[in-house]
């Protein structure tokens, strides 16, 4: 699905020395790769604060901390998006509203987070699926200013996506609710060599709290505030990301570049519909991600496999039907949701791809509807 080995050898000189350096320092932890990739991080997106944390759940988690939610306060998320996004929100013991998604972009709109909104919404946390951005966030925004809610984007997928606003405007993914938050699992479109994350802010009272929750609640050493946790990117790691950063457009537009080749060859299938785009978001393309209509997605996916052709299946579970969850809300039924988790797959689709291997996977997935 991946080729993280390939793209580290385009760039291995580079990653080596760097991971060297900060061997040689001994400054593992908060040392200054951390800075200059935190630092380089907010240029990159414009934004005021990043905190960068150990992956993308403690960064979601760190972000709903950061407001002093109590038990009980309702959260708003999509009940088609991976686990994580829910799970910390049942953590703090706070209350996952779980709602449905867009059928062709696989976000939420602003009306649907609207007709969830109660007394109780505290926030709401839009994912940017696949890769692209919450159309609605600027409606989003509009309704948590109306309703007195914050807004978590969860930017895990989308990193590197802009986002144009309607006065013409454009901002980076991650930029436009209260709080972003990111994850740089070695798969994501930014990803480093093990476990990394982080959260950004243009709210300076925000950024100092969240920094301070992710160092043990405190500010000055030994003197806790707050009850926090323990959450830090380390240096290797940060010097690993410092690298990619730097090529993260080109990553970007090479994965545009294969999606747009995908779209080309496979739109005039019957039964198949390929990636919609948002109106107001770019498409980074962390999943290329299909519609199967004629009731035969697996089928598909083993024939693929059948073939040597990797493919998954991004979710196949709505979150409320998870034993985990489902107390939550024991008798919804999102029809957008359950039609999704049955009918999606998603193609491999990474940085180091050419239309050679792109032709066979597009070979295989025609022959089967032939
Ligand atoms: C990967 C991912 C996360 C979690 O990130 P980790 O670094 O694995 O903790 C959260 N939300 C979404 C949508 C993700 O894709």
């Amino acid at each position: 699905m991946v080729d993280v080995r390939g793209q580290y050898l385009n760039i291995k000189e580079e990653v080596d020395t760097a991971i060297q350096e900060v061997i040689d320092s001994c400054a593992f932890i908060n040392g200054p790769k951390v800075k200059s990739f935190k630092a380089n991080l907010e240029s990159y997106l414009k934004v005021n604060h990043v905190i960068p944390c150990a992956n993308g759940t403690d960064a979601l988690q760190i972000a709903l901390m950061a407001f002093g939610l109590k038990p009980g306060d309702e959260v708003i998320v999509p009940a088609f998006t991976y686990v994580a996004t829910a799970e910390v929100i049942a953590l703090l013991g706070l209350t996952p509203v779980m709602v449905d998604v867009d059928p062709y972009t696989f976000n939420v709109t602003a009306d649907i987070v609207k007709a969830a909104i109660t007394t109780k919404t505290k926030a709401v946390v839009p994912v940017h699926l696949f890769g692209q951005v919450t159309g609605d966030m600027e409606e989003i925004m509009e309704l948590a200013e109306e309703h007195n809610f914050f807004v978590i984007e969860d930017n895990a997928q989308a990193i590197g996506a802009d986002f144009r606003a309607k006065d013409g405007s454009v901002h980076k993914s991650g930029t436009i609710g209260h709080i972003g938050c990111t994850s740089f699992y070695p798969s994501k479109n930014l990803g480093c060599y093990g476990d990394g994350g982080a959260i950004f802010t243009n709210d300076e009272k925000i950024g100092v709290n969240i920094q301070k929750i992710a160092n043990h609640g405190q500010v000055k050493k030994y003197h806790h505030d707050v009850i926090g946790c323990n959450s830090r990117l380390d240096s290797i790691q940060a010097a690993i990301l410092d690298a990619k950063l730097k090529r993260l457009d080109q990553y970007c537009a090479a994965r545009e570049t294969a999606a747009s080749y995908y779209d080309d060859k496979l739109s005039g299938i019957e039964g198949l519909s390929t990636p919609v785009r948002e109106k107001r978001s770019s498409h980074v393309f962390h999943q290329y991600t299909l519609r199967e209509h004629t009731g035969r997605r697996d089928e598909l996916k083993n024939y693929l496999k059948e073939k040597g052709i990797p493919s998954m299946v991004y979710y196949p579970v709505p979150l409320y039907h998870q034993e985990a969850f489902k107390h939550y809300a024991p008798n919804i039924n999102l029809a957008v949701t359950e039609q999704l988790c049955r009918e999606v797959i998603s193609l491999p689709i990474h940085t180091e791809m050419n239309y050679e291997m792109q032709d066979v996977i597009i070979e295989a997935v025609k022959s089967f509807y032939e």
